[in-house]
């Protein structure tokens, strides 16, 4: 079965003056999903997200929510939740009259909206500060009344711009759950704007990743970190490690490579066209690498048949509980290395010799950038 649409995004575009900050953007949100615009600072997520919102109008295209046209609409009658990155909750209401506020507004009898707000309050988990005044509260429970308050007139788009970032590396870890949890049990639809990759892998169902107002990829998490549309995507998204190199030749399913320290690569070949003689850059991931501690008096010197692997020096090593963080120079290259935390034999030392190898559908390879 085909879900409904509820929010379309056909060929959007803003220019101030000049300036075109976001341009060609085609996007489908299905009802109840979570999509999330990932993308490093002005590459044009809060522009897009304020157009949806309606506090900017696009130059070109058209914004559709639930089948209607949204260009022109004014933003409270667009029938949307927004929550922003800075505290916006009314500094001399009570948490409660933060929370009834919207419903208010519309007009909702006073008996239902206490019953609505008790109810959203249990959600969030804090009916205990129901008379607090916002000055009262800690930052995450801010953030939570402030996403309680966005949901609880049951709108038909939940916006959320970056509202996780003021908060400590602990508690945005607890809120993002909670947003996760909350948003699956409300089932409403969610566009979330982040510039952190990890948040918003988490998060959503989609993932639309913009680099220079431009839409670089649209996909699952899943697509976004396994099938990377471009390099910016690749190096975007999670840790990865690059060697230049050029295309020896390739095969219907394969790429022959050679680094600029003579290493011999290969690799899949993924939807990009190689030729020979080609400069590329080439990535490993750091959890894709393979290591063995290697004996340096008994050392094999590197074969020139060898491929896929590499002799390298570890430089010094990181314990981070769940892996552990290595970091080994080879031909020049510092590469990063995820190692088995609990595994006594990758205990390696700085200065010890190790191989480097790994598989070839994990070898990535783009088109090397024109400088
Ligand atoms: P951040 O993560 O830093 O918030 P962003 O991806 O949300 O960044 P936007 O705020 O959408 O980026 O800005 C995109 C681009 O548009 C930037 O280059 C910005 O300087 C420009 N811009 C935004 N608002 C205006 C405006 N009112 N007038 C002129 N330029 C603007």
């Amino acid at each position: 079965m085909t879900k409904k649409i509820d929010v379309e995004l056909r060929n959007i575009q803003k220019r101030f003056g000049d300036n075109t900050v976001v341009e060609n953007f085609n996007l489908q949100i299905e009802q109840g999903q979570c999509v999330s615009f990932l993308g490093p600072s002005g590459c044009g997520k809060t522009t897009t997200l304020n157009m949806i919102a309606g506090f900017l109008e696009p130059s070109q295209g058209e914004i559709w929510v639930k089948g209607k046209l949204m260009n022109g609409v004014p933003s409270n009658k667009r029938d949307l939740g927004m929550v922003f990155q800075t505290y916006s909750l009314f500094p001399h209401m009570t948490v409660e009259e933060n929370v009834a506020y919207g419903l208010k507004l519309r007009k909702v009898p006073s008996k239902q909206i206490k019953e609505r707000v008790g109810k959203i309050l249990q959600v969030v988990k804090l009916p205990h500060l129901a008379d607090r005044l916002p000055k009262q509260l800690s930052g995450g429970q801010r953030q939570r009344i402030a996403i309680a308050r966005a949901m609880v007139t049951e709108p038909s788009v939940l916006l959320l711009d970056e509202p996780l970032s003021n908060l400590d590396a602990k508690l945005r870890e607890e809120l993002r759950e909670e947003i996760k949890r909350l948003q699956q049990v409300m089932g409403v639809t969610t566009i979330f704007v982040t510039h952190d990759q990890e948040e918003a892998m988490y998060l959503s169902d989609q993932i639309v990743v913009l680099d220079h107002g431009k839409v670089e990829q649209i996909g699952t998490p899943w697509e976004i970190y396994n099938q990377p549309a471009s390099e910016f995507v690749h190096q975007f998204i999670g840790k990865s490690n690059r060697i230049s190199g050029v295309v020896q030749g390739t095969k219907p399913d394969e790429i022959e490579l050679m680094t600029e320290s003579g290493i011999k690569i290969v690799a899949q070949q993924r939807q990009f066209a190689y030729s020979s003689g080609q400069a590329v850059s080439i990535y490993i991931r750091p959890e894709k690498l393979k290591i063995t501690p290697t004996d340096i008096e008994k050392r094999e010197p590197q074969q020139s048949s060898d491929t896929n692997s590499m002799l390298a020096v570890v430089q010094y090593t990181s314990f981070l509980g769940s892996f552990t963080e290595c970091i080994v120079e080879a031909n020049g290259n510092l590469m990063n290395i995820r190692l088995d935390s609990t595994d006594p034999d990758m205990l390696l030392e700085a200065g010890s010799m190790v191989k480097l190898s790994w598989n070839q559908k994990d070898v990535y390879v783009f088109s090397a950038k024109e400088s």
